[in-house]
């Protein structure tokens, strides 16, 4: 992939595919390819490259960016239960870019495309942001006019936020020369899965269920948090548990994420944005059991005064209690290191090769075992979530009486 020649890239085991090689060669003689799970690396037409070396001082690997040493640690939710339901955890990064969006900037966050890649993208007004809302659990890329559009609108004095997987902002922040008028947020990300075989999935799942067209596609927040569904004009037309999706497996399950996650430089305790945003799986239940608690809630890093800042300006719009910094830590792996690679990841893409990937996934004796469970678990939930208020309460009182 990565031609052997005079200028060479960053290794192709630890090339995140950002794109700020290509961005910063006048001479355009980066351009793209795409490996087996559909990552894209940069590769140089030795025939136009003139050694200026400006792709190496840019990649954020090659030339590591300045990171964020100190953290302020917040447990941390949205006030509106609108808000609070429907997005991801908490919602913090919505309550952050509408904040920004309604005092005149602009936020830059990741949506569907038309064929369901997730790209990141500028939005300029509210009702926008409806799209940014939930993970996307695929790799997401920043488009290249992308990139130029926010040194456009920096350059004109606008200001902004940018919300993105951590080697995302390691780029924007090395393209910019961390331009003061954007401030920086970085979701914690145990990586990028292969957007290869989730497009795949997808056509899969389309076929099988005869769905011509869709709308959305979800992972996070609303009725079905944690669970993958397929929508139609607000309509649901597939829906499972992570565990028994062949997909949404393979993701929880580290299995296809691009090389370079497993070699994350960004899975650390010192951080590279002003803000990391993630959610909160270490919080002490009896600290949260009197509090209300919709759909899970954010774990906020705050790391400089402009972070600071930010935060003490949406301090109406939400819930927040300082925690400790170790809390935050033992509760979330890619605080330390990075996700560990399967031993059984080469041994698997060896089958899907042969076998294609539905088949591989739904054969394998640890997503047979897994997916039953997951099934289980749903359909107990569901259950209690269909049964109404007053069976619920009176089950609570028979309960209580016969202890
Ligand atoms: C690939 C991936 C891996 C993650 N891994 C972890 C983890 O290991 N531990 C953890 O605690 N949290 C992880 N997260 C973050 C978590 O899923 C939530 O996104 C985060 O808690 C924000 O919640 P929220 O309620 O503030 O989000 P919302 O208010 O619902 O907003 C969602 C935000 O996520 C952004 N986003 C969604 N999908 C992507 C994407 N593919 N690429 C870039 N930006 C995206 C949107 O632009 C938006 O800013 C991961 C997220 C992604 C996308």
């Amino acid at each position: 992939m990565v031609v052997d020649m005079a200028i060479k890239l960053c290794d192709i085991n630890n090339c995140t595919g950002c794109g700020v090689c290509e961005k910063v060669c006048h001479q355009n003689a980066i351009t793209f390819d795409y490996d087996d799970l559909g990552f894209r690396f940069p590769i140089i037409d030795a025939a136009k490259c003139v050694e200026c070396k400006a792709c190496l001082r840019k990649c954020p690997i090659i030339s590591p960016v300045e990171m964020e040493h100190n953290s302020i640690c917040y447990l941390a939710w949205a006030k509106d239960d609108y808000i609070h339901y429907n997005c991801a955890s908490g919602g913090i990064s919505y309550v952050l870019c509408k904040h920004i969006i309604k005092n005149g900037g602009f936020a830059v966050g990741c949506v569907w495309d038309k064929d369901f890649n997730a790209v990141l993208t500028i939005i300029d007004n509210a009702e926008e942001l409806e799209l940014i809302k939930g993970s996307k659990y695929v790799q997401s890329y920043i488009p290249s006019e992308v990139y130029d559009n926010i040194k456009i609108r920096l350059n004109n004095g606008e200001h902004g936020i940018f919300i993105g997987l951590p080697c995302q902002v390691a780029a924007i922040k090395s393209y910019l020369n961390n331009d003061r008028g954007l401030v920086l947020c970085d979701l914690l990300c145990h990586g990028g899965c292969s957007p290869k075989y989730h497009k795949e999935h997808i056509d899969f799942i389309k076929n099988k269920k005869r769905i011509d067209v869709l709308s959305d596609i979800k992972y996070r927040g609303g009725v079905y948090d944690f669970c993958i569904s397929f929508w139609k004009d607000k309509k649901v037309k597939y829906v499972r548990p992570a565990n028994a999706d062949t997909y949404f497996y393979s993701f929880c399950n580290h299995t296809l994420f691009r090389e370079s996650c497993y070699h994350c430089s960004f899975a650390k305790s010192v951080r590279v944005s002003d803000i990391t945003i993630a959610d909160y799986w270490g919080i002490d239940h009896t600290f949260i059991s009197d509090k209300k608690h919709l759909n899970g809630s954010n774990l906020v890093l705050i790391h400089s005064l402009r972070g600071d800042a930010l935060w003490d300006e949406i301090g109406n719009k939400i819930e927040y209690y300082e925690r400790p910094f170790e809390e935050a830590i033992q509760g979330n792996d890619t605080l330390k290191s990075p996700t560990k690679k399967p031993k059984n990841r080469e041994h698997l893409l060896e089958r899907i090769k042969k076998e294609g990937y539905e088949k591989a996934i739904n054969t394998d004796p640890d997503y047979k075992n897994k997916s039953k469970i997951a099934i289980r678990i749903f359909i107990k939930q569901r259950l209690i979530y269909y049964t109404p208020k007053w069976i619920k309460k009176y089950v609570i009182k028979i309960k209580n009486l016969s202890k």
